[in-house]
C-alpha cells in the first residue's frame, strides 16, 4: 500500500517539476526535457493562491469515502483527497466546536488565550467570544490583497464587536452562534440581540453582513450557492473563503431529495445524517466545478476538514468514528482526529496518503506563508506551512514532533475533567481527571490497550511534556464562560 502511494507520488512530483519548469519558461513550454528534481523544502511559490477552507461540523472520521465510508459515498469531497492529499492523521486542536474554530482561525493553540471551553453565547456580553487581541486568518490575509468571505457558522461571539466584519472578513452570510435550523420555515423573527438562550439562536433569521434577512430554502444549499457566487464574483482577484457548513451538526434535518438517496440505511438518524452530508458533498462538487470553469483551479488551495469528531452522546447525529475510540468531546482519537484533506493542483502532488501528524493549526501557517503575510512576533503560530512537507520525497521530515490538547469544564459533577492529551509520533498520552492512559497508536488505532504501567519511562516523558506545554498556556478565561447559558443548555455545542 505504501509502495503504491509512493509510486503515485513519484509520478506526481515529476509532473510538478515539469509544471514548475513550464511556468518559468516565457512561452509556457517546459524548458528542459530533463526536469530538475524538486527540492522538498524549497519548492517555489509561483504566486499567492486563493484559499478555501471547507469546514463541516461534527462529521465522523469514518464518514467520508476517502476514509472508507461505504454507506455514505462522498465522491466530490473525495476529489479533494484523490487529486491532492489525504491526511489520515489530521487533528483539530479541540474536540468541540468553539475552541476548535478559535484554533483554526488563529493558527494558535486556543489555550494560549484561555479558550479551553465553548464560550457563553450571550449576545450582550462583550467578553464572550474570540479575544479581540487575536488575529484571524482573514486579518492577516487582508493586507496581502485578499477579499475575505465567511459563509455559515461563525461561533466566535454573538456580541457585535465579534462580528466577522470586525475580524477581517469583507463578506458574511450565515449566523454568528453555534448552530442553526436548516429549513427557513423553522426560523422566526427573533433578533440575535434579543435571544435569551442558545436554543433561541437556532431560530434567528440568517444574517447577510450585519442584517438579518428573509431567506427560503435548505440552509446547506444556500451556503453552497453563496460559495459558488463568491468564487465567481471574485475570480479575478485574490480571495479567501471560509465555508463553514453547520451540517451535519444537529438538529437533524434534511429534505427527501437527499435522504431518498439512502434507502439502505435503516437507522432514521443516520439516514438524515447521510442526507445532510450528501447536500454538503453536492455543494463541494459545485464549488470544485466552478473553480475549473472559471480557470482558477490551479491557483486555489482547498482544505476540507471537520471541526471535531462525530458526537456519540450529546447532540448525537448518527455519525461513525470507527475504528477510533470515542467522539466529540473526547481527547481520544474519535474526538480530535477528523476527515482532513487538501488539494492544490500542480503544487500538492495528487494522490498522497500522508503518514504524519498534521493539525488544523497548520492551515493558518500555510495560508500566511503563501500569502507572504507578516505574523506578529508576540503571537507565534503553532502550525507550519504544509506545502514543502507534501513535496518532500518519501516524507522524511515530520511537520510536528508533538501535538497537545487541553479541555477544561465548568461542570463539577463529572470527574473525567479536566482532560489533557498529547501525541508524539504514534505515542499518545491522555489524562481524564486522575485517570492516566498511554497508547501506541501503531497497531492500536482504537486506543484499547493502556500501556501506562508497561512503559513507565515513556509515560513519564509524555506526561512531563504535556505539563510543560500546559504551563506555557493561559489560564482559562472564566469570565467569558457560561454567564448566560447554563452548561447543560441543549445545543450549547
Ligand atoms: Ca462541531
Amino acid at each position: 500500500m505504501i509502495e503504491l502511494n509512493l509510486m503515485r507520488l513519484g509520478v506526481s512530483v515529476l509532473s510538478t517539476a515539469m509544471l514548475l519548469g513550464g511556468c518559468l519558461a516565457p512561452d509556457g513550454a517546459v524548458a528542459s526535457s530533463d526536469p530538475v528534481p524538486v527540492s522538498p523544502i524549497t519548492v517555489p511559490t509561483l504566486s499567492k493562491p486563493n484559499i478555501i477552507i471547507i469546514l463541516t461540523d461534527d462529521q465522523g472520521y469514518a464518514d467520508v469515502g476517502f476514509n472508507g465510508s461505504k454507506d455514505i459515498p462522498t465522491p466530490h469531497i473525495d476529489r479533494i483527497a484523490n487529486e491532492g492529499v489525504r491526511f489520515d492523521r489530521g487533528y483539530v486542536s479541540f474536540p468541540v466546536c468553539g475552541p476548535s474554530r478559535a484554533g483554526l482561525l488563529t493558527g494558535r493553540y486556543q489555550s494560549r488565550f484561555g479558550y479551553d471551553l465553548n464560550s457563553s453565547e450571550d449576545p450582550t456580553n462583550p467578553r464572550a467570544g474570540l479575544p479581540l487581541s487575536e488575529n484571524t486568518i482573514a486579518d492577516v490575509l487582508k493586507p496581502e490583497g485578499y477579499t475575505n468571505g465567511i459563509l455559515g457558522k461563525w461561533h466566535m461571539g454573538n456580541h457585535p464587536i465579534f462580528h466577522p466584519h470586525e475580524r477581517g472578513f469583507d463578506e458574511f452570510f450565515g449566523f454568528t452562534n453555534g448552530g442553526h435550523n436548516y429549513f427557513a420555515d423553522r426560523y422566526n423573527d427573533i433578533a440575535v440581540a434579543d435571544a435569551k438562550s442558545s436554543g433561541q439562536l437556532y431560530n434567528t433569521k440568517l444574517m447577510l453582513g450585519t442584517e438579518q434577512i428573509e431567506t427560503s430554502g435548505y440552509l446547506t444549499d444556500l451556503l453552497s450557492d453563496a460559495a459558488v457566487d463568491f468564487v465567481t464574483r471574485n475570480k479575478d482577484e485574490l480571495f479567501f473563503l471560509y465555508l463553514a457548513y453547520n451540517a451535519p451538526h444537529a438538529p437533524m434535518q434534511a429534505p427527501p431529495r437527499y435522504t431518498d438517496r439512502f434507502p439502505d440505511i435503516e437507522d432514521p438518524t443516520r439516514k438524515i445524517y447521510a442526507g445532510m452530508i450528501a447536500a454538503v458533498d453536492d455543494g463541494v462538487g459545485e464549488i470544485l466545478d466552478t473553480l475549473k470553469a472559471q480557470g482558477i483551479d490551479d491557483n486555489t488551495l482547498v482544505f476540507f476538514l471537520s471541526d471535531n469528531g462525530g458526537p456519540l452522546k450529546r447532540a448525537k447525529n448518527g455519525s461513525i468514528n470507527k475504528p477510533l475510540r470515542g467522539g466529540k468531546g473526547d481527547l481520544f482519537e474519535g474526538g480530535v482526529r477528523v476527515p482532513f484533506a487538501a488539494r492544490w493542483p500542480g503544487q500538492i502532488p495528487a494522490g498522497i496518503d500522508y503518514p504524519h501528524v498534521v493539525s488544523a493549526l497548520d492551515i493558518m501557517a500555510t495560508a500566511a506563508e503563501l500569502a507572504g503575510a507578516d505574523i506578529d512576533n508576540d503571537k507565534p503560530l503553532d502550525g507550519v506551512n504544509l506545502i514543502p512537507y507534501l513535496n518532500e520525497p518519501a516524507f522524511k521530515t515530520v511537520p510536528h514532533q508533538r501535538l497537545f490538547w487541553r479541555y477544561r469544564e465548568n461542570s463539577q459533577d463529572d470527574n473525567s475533567y479536566p482532560r489533557v492529551g498529547m501525541v508524539e509520533g504514534t505515542s499518545k498520552y491522555v489524562k481524564y481527571g486522575r485517570n492516566e492512559m498511554l497508547f501506541n497508536l501503531e497497531g492500536d488505532k482504537g486506543e484499547n490497550d493502556n500501556l501506562k504501567d508497561d512503559d513507565k519511562k515513556r509515560h513519564k516523558r509524555l506526561k512531563a511534556a504535556q505539563q510543560e506545554w500546559s504551563d506555557k498556556m493561559m489560564d482559562q478565561q472564566v469570565p467569558i464562560w457560561n454567564t448566560w447559558s447554563s452548561p447543560n443548555t441543549p445545543n450549547k455545542r
